[in-house]
């Protein structure tokens, strides 16, 4: 029986394992969880997800959105639980993560082809050994980080990247709160805690200048560097203060029931699981010190009670310089029978992390059975973030989530974006179809 080994049952591991198995082939899945933790990981559940409930935009009019309908399509397990697993969130795939990676985990376990070993890899296995899989993801173990390095022969590039807080839902003092979704769009799935201006006053000045916590190895990224998408508040706070009035805390689209009028600030609160008894702070990552959290978030008049379940935190993030490293089918250009998937492979994101677990998985099934591997077409998105990783300039390479930036433009001119999108995302779904076929693939 044709074997694969797994090195990490995270969002790409996890999926990489399930199309593997699900075309026969053995696999064997390591994951070094509960025995040794990583500092942001907090159960031993497969594809645990760390920080944001959400698997970002739904509609196909959004990149993320056609990413997750074509691993729909490929029968992908992450979107399938996904699906099942969902809690109102507006025009966004948000999950309850409990219930999504204890379904995860028991759908792997129950598998007659997959063994799980519950233990770190230090090593990246020697040439020989048969198809790997590396889906260690961001927080990757110091050893078997230091063995991709001496085997790679780069140095990793090393940043850092944050978590927001959640509180209980029943702490809000929801006489300072209301839900409601900008402009009315769809069900009120956000908790809205609004903020005159002298109370923003407060909680800018407290916020600005807040101890924030120590992190160790910064330089070794070259300084402070994080996703745009991941930024800490403080660091935003600190270009101005009226930066969180466009960002975060932007008021557009809320009425408060309370006066009738748009508040000057809002801080928006999202669901963490069906009953909504935990609510994170939506785009509050965060490495202010723990204490500080609580002191500063607690100006915001709604949360002045407020109990924090999880404090934010700030973590390593770690990935290869994949352009340098690997083919668009995701194995190492010198050792082919080796793939990467997930964030050190150079995606970013959830659904990015998990759909590159498929297309690895996907091609170490190829490569098991001597057919060539396939680099999906360049005009859905799985193609184009294969070829993201695998194609941009290695100097000064960074992860990416998938955009529409990533595949060939529409040809005509089309006025609105949402059309233009639109066209773009069906014109994906059509090549991925027939790519299907072609292949005897899905
Ligand atoms: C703090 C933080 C917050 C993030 N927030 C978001 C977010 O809100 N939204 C988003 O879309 N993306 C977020 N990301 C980015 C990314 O999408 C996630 O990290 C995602 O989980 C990556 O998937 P993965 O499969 O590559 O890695 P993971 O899901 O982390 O899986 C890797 C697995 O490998 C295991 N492992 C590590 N080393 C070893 C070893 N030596 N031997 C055996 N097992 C090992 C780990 O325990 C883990 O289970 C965040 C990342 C971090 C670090």
């Amino acid at each position: 029986m044709p074997k694969v080994s797994i090195i990490g049952a995270g969002l790409a591991g996890a999926e990489a394992a399930w199309q593997l198995a699900q075309r026969s082939v053995a696999v064997e899945l390591y994951e070094m969880r509960p025995d040794k933790m990583t500092p942001a990981h907090h159960s031993e559940y497969f594809a645990e997800l760390v920080c944001s409930n959400s698997l970002r935009a739904a509609g196909l009019e959004n990149a993320v959105g056609l990413l997750k309908e074509e691993m729909r399509r490929l029968n992908s397990l992450v979107i399938q639980t996904a699906d099942e697993t969902a809690v109102p969130a507006g025009g966004a795939l948000a999950v309850d993560r409990e219930r999504f990676s204890g379904q995860m985990t028991q759908r792997l376990r129950a598998h007659p082809l997959i063994r799980v070993w519950r233990q770190e890899v230090r090593q990246v296995p020697p040439a020989g050994r048969g198809i790997v899989i590396i889906a260690s993801g961001p927080l990757t173990s110091d050893s078997l980080a230091a063995s991709v390095e001496q085997l790679t022969g780069e140095t990793h590039l090393a940043f850092y990247d944050a978590a927001a807080p959640i509180v209980t839902w029943e702490s809000v003092d929801m006489s300072r709160a209301f839900w409601a979704s900008r402009y009315d769009k769809g069900d009120a799935d956000y908790l809205n805690c609004p903020m005159t201006r002298d109370e923003y006053a407060r909680f800018y000045e407290a916020l600005i200048s807040a101890q924030t916590a120590e992190i160790k190895d910064l330089e070794r990224g070259g300084g402070l560097a994080v996703f745009e998408g991941c930024m800490p508040i403080e660091v935003m706070a600190g270009r101005g203060e009226q930066t969180l009035l466009f960002g975060p805390l932007k008021p557009v689209g809320l009425q408060d029931p309370a006066c009738g009028q748009r508040p000057y600030a809002v801080v928006q609160l999202r669901k963490e699981n069906l009953a909504g008894t935990l609510l994170n702070l939506v785009g509050f990552q965060t490495r202010l010190k723990w204490g500080e959290q609580q002191r500063v978030f607690r100006l915001i008049p709604a949360l002045r009670q407020a109990e924090f379940v999880r404090f934010g935190v700030m973590h390593r993030n770690t990935f290869i310089n994949a352009p340098k490293l690997l083919r668009a089918d995701y194995s190492l250009k010198k050792r082919p029978e080796l793939f990467f998937a997930g964030q050190i492979s150079g995606v970013e994101g959830y659904v990015e992390s998990a759909a590159s677990g498929l297309t690895a998985g996907l091609n170490a099934w190829r490569r098991i059975n001597g057919r060539e591997t396939l680099v999906f077409p360049a005009e859905t998105a799985l193609g184009g973030l294969a070829r993201h990783v695998a194609g941009s300039p290695s100097q000064d390479f960074q992860p990416m989530n998938i955009n529409f930036g990533l595949l060939p433009p529409w040809p005509e001119r089309i006025r609105g974006k949402r059309e233009k999108n639109a066209k773009i995302a069906q014109r994906a779904l059509s090549a991925l179809d027939g790519f299907m076929v072609e292949q005897g693939i899905g």
